[in-house]
C-alpha cells in the first residue's frame, strides 16, 4: 500500500522516468535508516540505562555523601556567613575536593553580611491573668538588630496579615509590638508553597509594622507543625523606615499567646536579644571541577548552600545539597566516566542572609566570558528524590521530560514543577538552564532554620538516592545537551 502511493506520487510528476526498481531500492534504504535509527536509540537507551544503574549501585553500596555530611555538621557545625564555622566549612570542602582528585579545585572571594546572634534571646509572656509570667521559646531573626541587655517590653497587636495591619493604622499600632500570627497553610501539599504563602511576615514583617510606629515584632514560626523549637531565617529592612526588634516564636507558644491575647488584650511581652549587625566579611565560594572533552567550554554546575542558620547543624539545610554535588563528581571519577562538558561542583556562601555567594559566581561567569549550559541545585533538603524543577525553555523541558523512563525505576518522576534554587537563580539571565533537586517535602518544614536541623535527621538512603539522581541527570545533560 505504501509502496504504490509512493510509487504513484513519485511517477506521475516526475520530469526523468523513475522505475518502479528504483524506488523500491530508495524505499528499502529509507527504511533501513529508519531500522538502524531504531536500533541505535534501543542501543543508547540500554546503555544509559546501565549508566544510571551503576551510577545508583554506586551511591548505595559505597557512597561517601553521608560520612561527608556527618563530618560537615557533626565536626563543622554552623556555619552562618562570617563565623569560624563557614570559615571552616570552606577548607573543609576544598580539601574534600582536592582528596577526591578533582582537576581543579579552587576557592572564589566574596563579601559577606556578618550578624551575630549574640547568647541567647528571653521571651516572656508578662501579666497573664490566668498564668502569670510565661517563659517563650522565642529567638532573633537573622538580620535583625538586638534590643540589648535592657530588653522590651510593651503590649500587642495580633495580625494575620499586611492588609490588617493597615486597617489598624497608627493609631492601633504605635508603640506596641506587632504579632504576626498567619500560620503556614496546612492544605497545601507541597510545603513550599505554604512556606511562599507566609514568609513575607518573617522577611518584611519588621518594616511594615514600624511605618505604622511599632516598637519591635514577633513572627509566628514558619514550621509544618505545632512545636517548641523557633524556626530563624533572614530578614530585611526597608529603607528609610526605623529599624525595629524582630523574633520568631515557636508555632506552639504563638498558639499559646494568641489564646492568651484574645482573652486579655492588656497582655504584656517581654524580649531580650543581643544581636549584632557587623561590617562585611571576606568569605569564599567554593568549586571544584572535572574538565569536559569534546565541548569542554560548555559547563553544567551542581550545587549547593555551604552558609547554615547558626541555630543547628545545617544538615537538611544545606549540608546535604554541598555533599550530593561533591558527590556527584567523585561518583564520575570513580566510575572512569569521561564527560564531554565541563562538570563542575558550586558550594555558595551565604544563601540564607544575602544570596552574595550565588549573585558573585554568576558575575564571574559573565566577566569570564563561560558559557554555562545548566545549573542544578540541591537545597531542598536530603529526603528521597521524587523529580527536578525547571526553569528553561519549552524545548528543553520537552527534552528533558523526554528522560523521564530512564528515571522512573528509582521512583524519581516528577519533572513537571516550575523552579531552580536560589543560589542558580542569578545565572538565569545568561540563558542558563535551571534545575531544583525535588525531593519530599513533607518533612522539610520541621528542620527548617531550627535547632532540629541536626545530622541524625538525615537518612543515610535518602540523602544517597538523591545524589544518584542528581548524578544521573548531569550524566544524561552532559551526553546529549541540552539543545
Ligand atoms: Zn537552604
Amino acid at each position: 500500500m505504501i509502496h504504490k502511493n509512493i510509487g504513484m506520487a513519485y511517477s506521475l510528476p516526475a520530469v526523468r522516468h523513475v522505475t518502479k526498481i528504483e524506488i523500491t531500492i530508495k524505499m528499502n534504504k529509507l527504511i533501513n535508516s529508519f531500522l538502524l535509527l531504531v536500533a541505535c536509540y534501543g542501543y543508547a537507551q540500554a546503555q544509559d540505562d546501565t549508566t544510571i544503574k551503576t551510577i545508583f549501585d554506586e551511591a548505595l553500596s559505597h557512597g561517601k555523601s553521608y560520612e561527608m555530611l556527618e563530618h560537615l555538621t557533626r565536626k563543622v557545625g554552623p556555619r552562618l556567613s562570617g563565623s569560624p564555622g563557614a570559615a571552616a566549612a570552606v577548607e573543609w570542602s576544598r580539601h574534600v575536593m582536592e582528596g577526591y582528585g578533582f582537576d581543579s579545585v579552587w576557592l572564589q572571594p566574596v563579601m559577606v553580611p556578618h550578624w551575630v546572634r549574640g547568647q541567647q534571646e528571653v521571651g516572656r509572656i508578662l501579666n497573664s491573668k490566668k498564668m502569670g509570667t510565661v517563659p517563650v521559646n522565642i529567638c532573633a531573626l537573622g538580620g535583625s538588630i538586638g534590643t540589648g541587655p535592657s530588653g522590651l517590653a510593651g503590649q500587642m497587636v495580633e495580625v494575620k496579615s499586611f492588609d490588617e495591619l493597615k486597617q489598624l493604622g497608627e493609631k492601633n499600632v504605635k508603640g506596641k509590638i506587632i504579632f504576626f500570627n498567619r500560620p503556614m497553610d496546612p492544605t497545601k501539599l507541597n510545603t513550599f508553597t505554604a512556606y511562599s504563602g507566609a514568609v513575607d511576615q518573617r522577611g518584611g514583617g519588621a518594616s511594615e509594622a514600624a511605618k505604622y510606629g511599632a516598637s519591635g515584632v514577633i513572627v509566628r514560626s514558619m514550621g509544618s507543625n505545632i512545636t517548641d523549637y523557633p524556626h530563624t531565617g533572614g530578614m530585611r529592612y526597608a529603607p528609610n523606615v526605623a529599624q525595629i526588634p524582630a523574633v520568631a516564636i515557636s508555632t506552639r507558644h504563638a498558639e499559646l499567646l494568641s489564646k492568651l491575647l484574645k482573652e486579655d488584650k492588656d497582655l504584656q511581652f517581654y524580649m531580650e536579644t543581643h544581636c549584632e549587625i557587623f561590617p562585611d566579611a571576606p568569605s569564599f565560594n567554593v568549586i571544584g571541577e572535572i574538565r569536559g572533552g569534546e565541548y569542554k567550554d560548555e559547563i553544567i554546575v551542581v550545587s549547593g548552600h555551604l552558609d547554615s542558620w547558626d541555630l543547628a547543624e545545617g544538615a537538611h539545610d544545606d549540608g546535604a545539597g554541598c555533599v550530593q554535588s561533591i558527590e556527584a563528581l567523585r561518583i564520575f571519577k570513580l566510575m572512569g566516566y569521561k564527560p564531554k562538558r565541563t562538570i563542575r561542583a558550586v558550594m555558595y556562601m551565604n544563601e540564607e542572609n544575602g544570596l552574595r555567594g550565588g549573585t558573585k559566581y554568576a558575575e564571574m561567569a559573565a566577566k569570564n566570558k563561560e558559557k554555562h549550559i545548566a545549573a542544578i541545585e540541591s537545597d531542598r533538603g536530603g529526603f528521597t528524590p521524587r523529580g527536578f524543577t525547571m526553569t528553561a525553555d519549552d524545548a528543553v523541558k520537552k527534552k528533558v521530560q523526554g528522560w523521564q523512563p530512564l528515571f522512573r525505576p528509582y521512583d524519581v518522576w516528577d519533572f513537571t514543577q516550575e523552579g531552580g534554587g536560589a543560589d542558580i537563580g542569578p545565572l538565569a539571565n545568561q540563558g542558563v538552564a535551571l534545575f531544583g533537586f525535588l525531593p519530599d517535602s513533607q518533612r522539610y518544614f520541621d528542620y527548617h532554620h531550627n535547632s532540629q536541623d541536626t545530622f541524625d535527621k538525615v537518612s543515610r538512603r535518602e540523602l544517597e538516592l538523591g545524589a544518584a539522581s542528581m548524578s544521573a541527570l548531569i550524566y544524561m545533560i552532559d551526553k546529549y545537551g541540552l539543545k
